[in-house]
């Protein structure tokens, strides 16, 4: 049965986690893989989560099946989070949606729903992109479009670009976005490049896939959650696909959801039984721990309280390293400026192949093959000697 098949190759960046775990050197700074991790290089259990599963502990009494939905009032707490209670289509009940594991769940069920539209669907994907999402809309039978998005570069978001892809969309064709802290790029639409994408959303009837997996990361949670709110608000239709596995370091409890908001009360009905039904196909139903730890946070004021501050400081630190690359780059006369500018995690720098790979085999510094760096892999006691070293390799 399985003489047909042949190896495929490993995800890159999971290979880099061996080669980093394998490599012997005291000193070595992992930029690759894309978790948080805070000044002693760990990733914490956050301690709002941490008290939510204690109480999960001692008060949880079964753990029976619930539905291909998850936890409600996980789903209903974290749509209120995202989308804001007031939002006109949560209060017009136009928002249909079930818990996933992780945004992958949820961009998965989002790649069906697209499909089960559609089965002529397309979806408009701007490159360089999370490598996952081609391959989940793809396995899912949508046909891909992708065009340029950023350019490395110039570390300039290709606004025009994309603005003139979108142009060729027909109606109910998909477009995914992220919604804040682009990945692996950094550099997320402005104001004005925002406006201009709805615009074209709306004069081609287009259907926006908002990913948003690093909000609460780049400027703040409201702030950034505002474009996604804003477009929701204004378009008939837009699908959210929503992870906490980084802004409630949730990672391998697999906790996240797909919001999808209508245009009306009955279609809201229609779209939640077939994501239902979708779900009960890819999963039965999602992990319940970590969404029921991150529902205990939410509804409680003082672990949300504890859990924003938490993810406060995490933002901090992203900023706060970003900055010190920048000026350290700066004294080197490295142009490293537009990673100050940039949100989240993660920038893609301008380097060569053999640059990445000279900075791991002189440096032991591990960057993803794509020149993407994690920023929050670093400490500030890193920043000079990465400088030092991205100066030897890149320049
Ligand atoms: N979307 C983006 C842009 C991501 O970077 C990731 C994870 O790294 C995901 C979605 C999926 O996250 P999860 O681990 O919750 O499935």
């Amino acid at each position: 049965m399985f003489k047909s098949l042949s190896p495929l190759p490993p995800d890159p960046l999971l290979a880099l986690i061996d080669l980093h775990r394998a490599d012997p050197r005291p000193r070595k700074v992992d930029l690759g893989v894309g978790v948080y991790r805070d000044e002693r290089g760990e990733t914490p259990v956050m301690q709002a989560v941490k008290k939510a599963e204690q109480r999960l502990w001692q008060e949880q009494r079964t753990k029976s099946y619930l539905g291909p939905g998850g936890d409600l009032a996980f789903f209903a707490r974290l749509r209120d989070l995202v989308l804001g209670a007031d939002h006109p289509a949560v209060v017009a009940g136009r928002v249909a949606g079930v818990q996933t594991p992780g945004g992958t769940g949820a961009l998965r069920l989002a790649a069906d729903l697209v499909r089960r539209s559609a089965s002529d669907a397309r979806i408009f994907v701007g490159t360089p992109s999370w490598p996952n999402h081609v391959p989940i809309m793809a396995t899912a039978g949508i046909d891909c479009r992708t065009h340029p998005y950023f350019d490395v570069a110039m570390q300039s978001v290709l606004v025009d670009v994309m603005v003139a892809a979108l142009g060729e969309g027909r109606a109910n064709d998909a477009v995914l976005l992220h919604g804040c802290c682009h990945n692996p790029a950094g550099a997320d639409l402005d104001a004005q490049g925002w406006a201009r994408v709805e615009k074209a959303l709306s004069a081609r009837g287009l259907v926006p896939v908002i990913d948003l997996a690093y909000h609460g990361l780049g400027d703040g949670l409201e702030q950034d959650l505002a474009p996604a709110r804003g477009i929701a608000a204004r378009l008939p239709r837009a699908i959210l696909c929503v992870s906490c596995s980084k802004n409630f370091a949730l990672y391998r409890d697999r906790v996240g959801a797909i919001l999808v908001v209508t245009e009306s009360a009955e279609e809201a009905r229609v779209v939640q039984s077939v994501l239902e039904s979708a779900a009960r196909v890819l999963w039965s139903m999602p992990p319940d721990h970590g969404a029921a730890a991150a529902r205990l946070v939410l509804e409680d004021e003082e672990l949300r309280a504890e859990w924003r501050a938490e993810l406060d400081t995490m933002r901090a630190r992203i900023a706060g390293l970003r900055q010190a690359l920048a000026a350290a780059g700066r004294a080197a006369g490295l142009k490293l400026d537009a990673i100050a500018r940039q949100k989240g995690m993660f920038s893609t720098l301008p380097l060569t192949p053999a640059a990445v790979e000279g900075l791991r085999r002189d440096h032991a510094i591990y960057a993803a093959p794509s020149g993407r760096i994690n920023v929050a892999g670093l400490t500030l006691e890193d920043v000079a000697p990465v400088v030092e070293a991205l100066g030897r390799c890149a320049g």
